[in-house]
């Protein structure tokens, strides 16, 4: 609960980068009782979730999607260490404290990495020198991470999934701050195993980890030898399981997450009756918007203008004013927002994703100011809610 004052208030508005507020209609779903996973209803319920999955990622039947009952991270361990053997090389292209987990996860194999990180913090890797490093190593697989959410740098990823599309290696994008508000169009940026967690842009409680796998990304698991996947991330299990479902067979490996698998369900529906085009828009207007708020009040953007995130931004503070203190005020406002993961940089991060509007927009972007204000920094009030409303009232909204 978001306490202001001396009382609790149980309304509050999440402006972390996940988990987000939930749609009431989402949340009702988790309250279904006795739904057992080889029931009919379930069954059909989770043939239709895999097919929007599908549509949500712009992909047809002969990409395969799988839920896993897990957060995030399980799903980016399982989609690397399926695609590996002992001793085979990977690529990790790093913007930051998430894409640099890949190279902490991986380094519990016996595996090769190289990292590659953009000249500075707030940049993204050159395209041009992934497909330089991609030439000369002889990857298995490359790892990109979509929107780091620790630095809110946003990697493009076509041009180097474009390059590589017929080469063997594996290219493998972490989608968990970017699948559902990000543009991301599985086959045309050449992406062979994307996943996401449910809890951001996709609008559902944590607990469900999502992957989807190309044609290729298929094809190699059938071929490779052994991988090091351990036994519950094994993808060639789960992907037999999916298969079931669409067939509206009931199945069992291990108990899925049913009650999340419905509100999954529910929260695609709405997604798709949105629209993705219109969802990537309206999550471009208001990071537009939270930006222009924040450089009206002088503040600095962690990410550069040409590679921030549509759904969180990192904002850089003057050393005399304390992250936590400013976080922790405006917490104390009933907005939640989150501190800085990059060590030595004094920022903090808004995620504005998933369920968000243009209210929510101004309410942060106000209460940042009245935090701010108490905090002894000097500003005007009501310049930075200008910034944002003169973006907001220009697209319509
Ligand atoms: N990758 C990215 C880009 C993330 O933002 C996060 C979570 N913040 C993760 C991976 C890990 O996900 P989880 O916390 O659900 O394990």
């Amino acid at each position: 609960m978001a306490k202001r004052g001396d009382i609790m208030y149980e309304r509050r508005l999440v402006m972390v980068p996940g988990p987000i507020n939930f749609d009431p209609r989402v949340l009702r779903e988790l309250a279904v009782e006795g739904l057992d996973h080889t029931s009919a209803e379930f069954v059909s319920s989770f043939a239709e979730t895999l097919s929007m999955l599908r549509k949500v990622v712009h992909v047809g039947g002969e990409y395969q999607p799988v839920v896993i009952a897990g957060s995030g991270t399980l799903a980016m361990e399982a989609s690397v260490t399926n695609f590996l053997e002992r001793g085979g090389r990977a690529l990790i292209v790093s913007n930051g404290y998430f894409g640099d987990r890949f190279a902490e996860l991986l380094s519990n194999y016996d595996v090769h990495m190289d990292l590659l990180r953009p000249d500075k913090i707030g940049s993204q890797v050159n395209a041009s020198k992934v497909v330089e490093a991609a030439s000369k190593g002889n990857y298995d697989l490359i790892t990109l991470t979509h929107v780091d959410t620790s630095t809110g740098v946003l990697q493009s990823i076509r041009e180097i999934g474009k390059e590589l599309m017929n080469e063997e290696t594996i290219i493998v994008v972490d989608g968990v701050c970017s699948v559902g508000g990000e543009e991301i169009k599985m086959a045309e940026d050449g992406i062979d195993v994307l996943f996401t967690g449910s809890q951001k842009a996709l609008g559902v409680p944590p607990g469900l980890a999502l992957i989807w796998l190309s044609p290729k990304a298929l094809q190699k698991l059938r071929s490779i030898k052994r991988s090091i996947s351990p036994y519950y991330m094994n993808l060639s299990r789960w992907i037999s399981i999916m298969r079931s479902y669409e067939e509206k067979k009931p199945t069992y490996f291990g108990t899925p997450a049913v009650n999340l698998v419905v509100a999954l369900r529910k929260s695609l529906e709405l997604i798709l009756e949105e629209g993705m085009e219109k969802r990537y828009l309206r999550h471009k207007v208001l990071s537009e918007a939270f930006r222009n708020g924040m450089k009206a009040l002088n503040l600095q953007l962690l990410a550069d203008e040409s590679s921030a995130a549509h759904t969180i931004t990192a904002v850089k503070l003057p050393d005399a004013i304390s992250s936590s203190s400013l976080v922790d005020l405006v917490r104390s406002m009933g907005v939640l927002i989150a501190k800085g993961l990059i060590k030595d940089i004094n920022y903090f991060r808004v995620g504005h994703m998933g369920t968000v509007n243009a209210n929510d927009i101004v309410a942060t972007v106000a209460a940042i100011e009245r935090a701010l204000t108490k905090l002894g920094y000097k500003m005007r009030f009501g310049d930075g809610v200008a910034g944002a409303q003169e973006i907001l009232h220009r697209y319509g909204l």
